[in-house]
């Protein structure tokens, strides 16, 4: 005997309702008529120093204005007063308040930039390879099996977070462009057959054009790089711009090599920033993950944990659970790096554990998938573990997720436990010990 089972036909899918917004810049505080004199004025003397550019779209769906200037992501997108110490403040302050001229505006921020340590991690020094005997710009490869790829021409953001370590690359310096860089990139790959991964970053690769982004990726589909397995590329777009992927001109032909990439057997990922929950809330933003995810791609998420702005483990749990919800991988919790306007936005690394481990109890084993709170150091990113008292004495647990020697990676090793210890390089060797473990061999490299 047949049965017959009668389904439901499927809910046709409905694309959700969005406003699409024409891009528009917002990079002076001139044009922020609403906000108090006062505050204006300190955003301006702050602006000089550090890059400010925010879009309409940021403005208008994903900062609460009645909540200014505590918003999150007000405080996430508009200078500051607190990102500039006392004395740098009321310098440049003085300079805007007496007759100047634009160039002692920028001997002033220029010698306040360079007390606020812009180039992190030895990252100008160390992580820029030689290849046929030069300097290759524009490529790091720090971790064996990960080059890390900034194209000349996504060297900026749709939006500046207030807290970027990459501040530094934002201001001053014109644009350069290298046109033969994805040529530099195609051979430094295919010679480099240990690299499995490719990341393109920036600034924010997603600012380019599709077909600037096609020089670079359609020719990973070639024999020569079937070594290459995972491509990412980390962005901010699918909270600060969404429409790059729904609406833009040529949003339909990045998911399209997109999909031609995954087609041809590469795992690839979109590494989006995201540092709060609010960024989630906007449709456009949920009909992007879901037009990205159908081109097979994953969409991994990261993001520092930072002072004014996401410092709540509930909202960390509620952010990574809902990312989770809407196909997300949840994948990093950073600790701010050592660099500009650090002296606002740090942690405590023993606050940064607290949180993390709070936000992380809460999640079920699905989104237990997050790893941190990590350091990107000189020598490799650096995991707080946990805090413990072993022989009665207190310590930081502490352990490489990625290491300039692979073989540093995993081992535990212990610093003394000091609450004001915002990075690593205010730890010290726990149990009397001289150096960590690493220590000569990374000072040797
Ligand atoms: C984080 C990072 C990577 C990627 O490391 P994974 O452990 O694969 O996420 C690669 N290069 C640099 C310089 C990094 O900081
Ligand atoms: S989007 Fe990323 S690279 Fe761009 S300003 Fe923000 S943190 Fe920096």
């Amino acid at each position: 005997m047949q049965q017959t089972v009668h389904l439901q036909p499927a809910q046709a899918y409905q694309a959700p309702r969005y406003k699409v917004y024409q891009h528009r810049q917002i990079d002076k505080i001139e044009q922020l008529d609403k906000l108090p004199e006062h505050l204006r004025f300190e955003m301006k003397v702050v602006a000089n120093v550090f890059p400010f550019r925010v879009n309409n779209f940021v403005i208008e769906e994903l900062i609460d204005w009645h909540k200014v200037p505590d918003d999150p992501i007000f405080q996430l997108t508009f200078p500051q007063r607190g990102m500039l110490d006392d004395e740098s403040y009321e310098q440049m302050a003085a300079l805007l308040k007496r007759s100047h001229t634009q160039d002692e505006v920028i001997e002033l921020a220029n010698h306040i930039r360079h007390k606020l340590n812009p180039h992190p991690a030895g990252q100008m020094e160390k992580n820029v390879p030689q290849f046929q005997g030069k300097r290759v710009e524009g490529i790091q490869h720090k971790y064996k099996e990960t080059v890390l790829f900034f194209p000349s021409q996504g060297q900026y953001c749709h939006a500046y977070c207030t807290f970027c370590f990459r501040w530094a690359q934002f201001v001053g310096k014109a644009t350069r462009f290298n046109n033969n860089d994805a040529e530099l990139l195609h051979s430094y790959l295919s010679t480099n057959k240990d690299v499995t991964d490719l990341l393109m970053t920036g600034g924010d690769p997603m600012v380019m054009r599709t077909v600037k982004l096609r020089k670079y990726l359609e020719a990973l589909k070639e024999v020569r790089f079937d070594h290459i397995k995972t491509i990412r590329i980390g962005t901010k777009s699918l909270t600060f711009w969404p429409f790059r992927y729904v609406t833009d001109p040529d949003a339909k032909d990045l998911l399209a090599l997109l999909k031609e990439l995954v087609d041809a057997g590469k795992h690839v990922s979109i590494m989006a920033h995201i540092n709060h929950k609010q960024e989630l809330r906007s449709e456009i933003t949920k009909e992007a993950i879901r037009l990205l995810r159908k081109t097979g791609v994953q969409i991994r998420t990261q993001a520092p944990l930072l002072n004014h702005i996401n410092v709540d483990a509930n909202m960390w749990s509620q952010m990574w659970q809902e990312q989770t919800q809407l196909g997300m991988v949840p994948y990093y919790m950073f600790i701010e790096r050592d660099t500009g306007a650090k002296r606002y936005f740090e942690i405590p690394l023993y606050k940064t554990w607290e949180i993390f481990r709070d936000a992380y109890k809460n999640v079920s084993g699905v989104s237990r998938t997050v790893r941190g709170p990590s350091m990107s150091a000189g020598p490799g990113k650096v995991e707080i573990s946990g805090v413990a008292t072993i022989h009665g004495e207190k310590v930081f647990v502490l352990r490489f997720i990625q290491a300039r020697n692979p073989d540093w990676v995993q081992q535990p090793f212990f610093a003394k436990y000091d609450e004001k210890a915002t990075w690593l390089s205010d730890l010290q060797p726990a149990f009397g010990e001289k150096k960590f473990f690493w220590e000569d061999e990374y000072n040797s490299m």
